[in-house]
């Protein structure tokens, strides 16, 4: 079967929890070829971000260039951008060399772990740049920034997600994992030690207009990193197998929930993903 090749345009976690380390070994893990244009480096891990570093952008510019006019890409994912000239110069070199490929667009603000990702004057930037997006993937925080409104349960995550695809994305997936608990089912028990039977419901809104909510079981685990880039990859890894948006929206989500499961302890701060 032919190799499917995937284009990674993320930040660097060295402690391998998120960014293009999580995204790698979530294309890996799929079976896809990953390529990795590395946009900053951070100094992190599974505590904090202690640093960022920008390299100078012409050296992102090569790296772009080089891998794009060398090979062609079933798809391409972008992950941590941290400023307005690196997402301008991103947008301007993929509608040049790329301009067919889709593009899954995860709009990386805030850690979790509260550190700033994208500085704060970039959202304009982002958002001009989600034109060009097959598929925009935020979470509840960065949906309310997007949209401009408060989203305090699934039917303001259906407004905010139009709200969104005004702006340009093609497809707009929420998710719903940070939705406060609170707003959550209240019928929901805890049963066992550590799943509840609370649902996360993540929305996709569709270029047809449909809404779709795919829904999961909430696991009962407190602080886990990286989920959100692993998701985002994992919806990419579909696509670039041609599969439709429902079924790669639904299979990176089940992926997801099964890989939280089996999460992994690596240091003193949040869990991780293993991918394996
Ligand atoms: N570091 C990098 C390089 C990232 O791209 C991201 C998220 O996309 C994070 C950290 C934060 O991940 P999380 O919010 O899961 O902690």
């Amino acid at each position: 079967m032919k190799t499917k090749k995937l284009l990674i345009i993320a930040g660097s976690d060295p402690s391998g929890g998120a960014g293009i380390q999580t995204d790698i070994k979530v294309a890996t893990s799929h079976k896809v070829y990953a390529s990795a244009v590395i946009t900053c480096l951070t100094a992190q891990n599974t505590k904090k971000v202690f640093a960022i570093h920008n390299p100078p952008i012409s050296f992102l510019k090569a790296q772009l260039e080089a891998v794009l006019d060398d090979i062609s890409f079933d798809a391409i994912k972008i992950g941590m951008l941290g400023n307005a000239e690196i997402i301008e110069v991103v947008a301007k070199i993929l509608n040049k060399k790329a301009p067919k490929t889709k593009i899954i667009l995860d709009p990386v603000m805030v850690a979790t772990s509260g550190d700033i990702l994208l500085e704060n004057d970039a959202i304009q930037a982002l958002k001009k740049f989600a034109k060009q997006a097959f598929l925009i993937t935020p979470n509840i925080d960065e949906a309310e920034i997007l949209s401009k409104m408060k989203i305090k349960n699934v039917a303001d995550m259906k407004i905010a997600a139009s709200k969104i695809q005004k702006i340009g994305a093609k497809n707009v997936f929420i998710k719903g994992g940070h939705l406060k608990m609170e707003n959550l089912d209240k019928k929901s028990k805890i049963v066992g030690a550590k799943i509840k039977t609370q649902k996360i419901t993540n929305i996709l809104l569709d270029e047809k207009g449909d809404f779709f909510e795919i829904t999961n079981n909430k696991i009962a685990v407190k602080n886990i990193h990286g989920t959100g880039c692993a998701l985002a990859s994992a919806i990419s890894c579909n696509l670039a197998c041609k599969k439709s948006l429902l079924k790669s929206v639904k299979n990176a989500n089940n992926y997801i929930y099964q890989q939280i499961l089996q999460n992994a302890k690596i240091g003193n701060g949040s869990l991780v993903l293993k991918h394996f």
